[in-house]
């Protein structure tokens, strides 16, 4: 029989899946509110102007591919400890952090999870309640135990952090914490200043390893205040870890650009958990692509392409914003009493909108629009031609 004759078939991924129902659906007046994408108001991936030009100067200069550093080049590096945690950053000065460029956020998990694995085999990854639906399978193929800590509160559609604090301050030393940055997949609600400064206290007190996920800066409330959890971390002293991705905030989805970057006590330390991070790297994949890389890095590093950038960014964040107020407006203006503005606080890319499993079912069969079974919408996918008819399906499926 063949060596294969065991293997199951693993479950559908349930967002891929959603694609699939929603290519193979006919009706023009679709709308695929499942994805994890940034649309323009066309409906379309924007392929940013920073981005363009800065591929163009690479096209033109036809430079040789030549092996890249297992850690990535240095230039890209720089850029991306500085949009972390300020160009100025005392840590940066001292040699505390490290940063290799990874594919993708995904990718920049995987390798911080698969050298804490062998840093600290035995501890448990404690994940947000409900998060990113890659979390737990990531660092669960990676070796470890995962758990949840309570985050999202349905009843106020924001953060349990009563909840939050009471678990993070009963784990056992070395536990690992995943943490979102900010803009929270799926549930758009992101904890304050203030919060942060005790969850750091906890992670400080407890002993935990906090490894934060930044997949959205600069989609809140912009590149400087979208680090504030990092910069708290940042101020405390302590050791962590922290994976960035480019995919969203470039529009680099397929370039897989990301990086991990590791806090250290000391610069002689950060020599050391690099070369065995370099480790991790050369085992996996050896080096990084240099695409993604070259074109982040040129954009960060040239004042007239990051200005560009920063601008685009700006246009995509004030884009959401707009759909978010314009979907609490229009459910307004097709009668919905239940109040939904907390649409318009939630942060990010997505919202928890709280509708149903059987709700959402009835916008997919009636009305062709498709969102997660949990309720969570991309409010990136909404825009001035699709808008009125998704609230108008709403309104008739909570009516
Ligand atoms: N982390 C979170 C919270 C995300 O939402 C995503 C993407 O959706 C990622 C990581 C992965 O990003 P990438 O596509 O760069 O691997």
């Amino acid at each position: 029989s063949s060596i294969f004759a065991a293997v199951e078939m693993a479950p559908r991924d349930p967002i891929l899946g959603l694609n699939e129902a929603f290519n193979a659906d006919a009706r023009e007046t679709k709308v695929n509110l499942g994805v994890g994408v940034y649309y323009d108001d066309n409906g379309k991936i924007p392929l940013l102007n920073a981005v363009k030009a800065a591929e163009k100067a690479r096209l033109e200069s036809m430079p040789p591919r030549g092996y890249q550093p297992i850690e990535g080049p240095s230039a890209y590096a720089q850029a991306v400890q500085a949009l972390l945690f300020g160009k100025d950053s005392a840590l940066l000065a001292n040699g505390q952090v490290i940063t290799a460029e990874a594919l993708g956020g995904t990718g920049a998990l995987k390798i911080g999870a698969d050298f804490l694995k062998r840093l600290n085999p035995d501890a448990t990854v404690y994940i947000s309640d409900p998060s990113w639906e890659n979390h737990r399978a990531l660092f669960e193929f990676a070796g470890f135990k995962v758990e949840n800590y309570p985050y999202y509160d349905a009843a106020t559609r924001g953060v349990d952090f009563a909840a939050m604090k009471a678990c993070l301050g009963g784990l056992p030393a070395g536990s690992i914490v995943v943490l979102h940055a900010c803009c929270h997949n799926p549930t758009g609600a992101d904890l304050t200043d203030a919060q942060w400064q005790e969850v750091v206290g906890l992670c400080r007190d407890g002993g935990l390893v906090p490894f934060l996920d930044m997949a959205y800066q600069g989609f809140a409330d912009g590149i400087e205040p979208d680090a504030v959890a990092v910069r708290h971390f940042a101020a405390s002293g302590l050791q962590f870890f922290v994976s960035s991705s480019f995919s969203k905030s470039f529009s680099l989805y397929g370039e897989r650009i990301g990086a991990l970057s590791i806090v250290t006590a000391a610069r002689e330390e950060s020599a050391r958990v690099l070369s065995q991070l370099k480790r991790v790297i050369r085992t996996n994949y050896s080096n990084p692509p240099i695409h993604g890389a070259a074109v982040v890095a040129a954009v960060l590093s040239s004042p007239e392409l990051r200005q560009m950038w920063e601008d685009e960014l700006a246009g995509m964040r004030d884009r959401i914003r707009a759909m978010r107020t314009g979907l609490v407006e229009a459910l307004k203006a097709e009668g919905v009493s239940q109040d939904f503005s907390f649409v318009i606080k939630q942060r990010g890319m997505f919202s928890y909108t709280g509708l149903t499993a059987e709700q959402v079912e009835r916008l997919r069969t009636e009305f062709g629009i498709y969102a997660v079974s949990t309720g969570r919408i991309c409010l990136a996918a909404l825009n001035s031609r699709n808008l009125a008819y998704v609230a108008r399906a709403i309104a008739k499926v909570v009516a």
